[in-house]
């Protein structure tokens, strides 16, 4: 099939991660639409997204690259190969305990946003909600105060495209903070490039780690094991957070009218159900933790959880600039955090690890059987492959991906499906 020419060769080529930034900076020709099976895709109009535009140049599907390790940069050379630039490791929560509580672990992104825009005078927070009007799918959002930073928390582990909002982030008339996944902020990060007016207006960018993002079918998996089957029958979706990690919940009605749906366990929602959804893109990430964000906030999940534990989160700073803004933040009582040693990371996040060195077979046996792969420069894919996996697993990483190239059909370009959601009967209001 040979690698991609332009961003429709992305997105049909199982290359895209949903970021949005193409339609960002081509919006006259390419508009991000749900595919249900896939996530947030661009649909591209004829002569746009070419090789030699802004879109393709910016777009992060193809591949990421990072820097030499620079031994003056302070970045820990012990998690470098594995996990990026790290200049320091914290762990703890909002001091607020309503953000602590709805927050996914321990509401570090929404606490940090706040401070931004009560403290720092930010325009606002662009990053992912649910959509008010079809609750089961997300929309770009621009927060601008608590309410609307409240109503967008905890993870959502569904498609979202925060990068086709940026251009709000260009006009606003101060700086705004940016949360992603670690592709949407690789993505923001290789727009600066294109739009370099975007540095000076973003006052921080923070990611979610990220382990993939089911595509819309699994939310509506998971509400129809809840039994509400009929997607516009469903009122509101819950994936975590309210507690750590916190359940996640469907509301709406069964066949016959009837009020209906559940909750979950995190294990039962994301073990047995979501992560079955992730789109082919998510098994051939390198950067699952945010590399190419100033912070990145994931689980400490090295320890048992005790009971009622309302949440904690654990801090890279991955930056300068996330340096200064997590030191300002915790001077201002923000967050409630302490410095944690760098061992504390593979030990929270190993399948992350697993998963880096697993890429480089996955990508290779793509690349063996004609299929395209991304490319991954200087990011250790290789050598945590090497070192990091058991023989099996190395095995694996390339005898799964035959198996998958076949069952997955990636050996064909397979075009964008825009979804139309059912309107069967009025919703909204139906948002967390
Ligand atoms: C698809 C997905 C996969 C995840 N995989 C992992 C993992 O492997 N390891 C791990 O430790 N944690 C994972 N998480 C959870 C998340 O990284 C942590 O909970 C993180 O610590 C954020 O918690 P918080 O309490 O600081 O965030 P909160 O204060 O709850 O804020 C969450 C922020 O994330 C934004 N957001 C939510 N969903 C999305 C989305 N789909 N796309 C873009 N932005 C979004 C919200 O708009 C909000 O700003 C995943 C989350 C998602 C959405
Ligand atoms: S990865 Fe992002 S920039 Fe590339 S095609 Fe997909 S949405 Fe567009
Ligand atoms: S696994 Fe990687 S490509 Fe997939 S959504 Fe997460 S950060 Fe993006």
């Amino acid at each position: 099939m040979g690698p991609a020419r332009n961003i429709q060769d992305v997105a049909e080529k199982h290359l895209c991660t949903g970021c949005g930034v193409c339609a960002f900076l081509e919006p006259q020709g390419i508009r991000m639409v749900d595919d249900l099976d896939q996530g947030r895709r661009p649909v591209v109009a004829e002569g746009a997204g070419d090789s030699n535009g802004p879109a393709f140049r910016a777009c992060p599907g193809q591949g990421l690259e990072l820097p030499p390790f620079d031994p003056s940069s302070g970045h820990l050379k012990e998690l470098w190969e594995g996990w990026g630039g790290v200049l320091e490791l914290w762990e703890g929560y909002a001091s607020d305990d309503e953000i602590r509580f709805a927050g996914s672990s321990g509401g570090a992104a929404t606490a940090l946003s706040l401070f931004a825009l009560e403290e720092r005078g930010a325009a606002g927070v662009l990053h992912a909600g649910p959509r008010a009007d079809v609750p089961y799918l997300n929309e770009t959002q621009f927060s601008r105060d608590r309410a609307d930073l409240m109503r967008n928390s905890g993870s959502r582990y569904a498609p979202a495209s925060p990068c086709d909002g940026l251009e709000q982030v260009v006009q606003a008339d101060s700086p705004s903070v940016f949360v992603g996944k670690p592709c949407d902020a690789a993505a923001l990060r290789r727009a600066e490039r294109e739009r370099p007016e975007l540095r000076d207006q973003i006052d921080v960018s923070i990611a979610i780690f990220c382990a993939g993002a089911p595509s819309t079918r699994g939310t509506l998996e998971m509400a129809r094991q809840l039994g509400v089957s009929e997607p516009d029958q469903i009122d509101s979706v819950r994936y975590r957070g309210q507690g750590w990690p916190g359940e996640a919940q469907v509301v709406g009605r069964d066949a016959a009218g009837k009020p209906a749906g559940g909750k979950l366990t995190y294990a039962a929602s994301w073990g047995d159900i979501l992560q079955r959804f992730r789109p082919w893109r998510c098994y051939v990430c390198a950067d699952h933790t945010g590399e190419f964000a100033d912070l990145a906030v994931g689980d400490p999940w090295y320890r048992e959880i005790p009971e009622g534990e309302p949440g904690r989160s654990l801090i890279l700073v991955r930056t300068e600039k996330g340096r200064a803004f997590l030191e300002a933040a915790r001077r201002a009582g923000v967050l409630t955090i302490e410095p944690v040693a760098p061992e504390i990371l593979p030990a929270s996040q190993i399948n992350l690890l697993h998963t880096r060195g697993a890429v480089w077979g996955r990508s290779w046996a793509c690349r063996l059987l004609g299929v395209a792969a991304p490319r991954f420069r200087r990011m250790g894919t290789g050598k945590t492959w090497m070192k990091r996996l058991s023989f099996k697993q190395r095995a694996q990483s390339f005898y799964g991906t035959f198996k998958r190239v076949f069952t997955k059909k990636l050996y064909k370009r397979r075009p964008v499906v825009p979804f139309e959601p059912p309107r069967g009967r009025s919703q909204g209001g139906g948002r967390q």
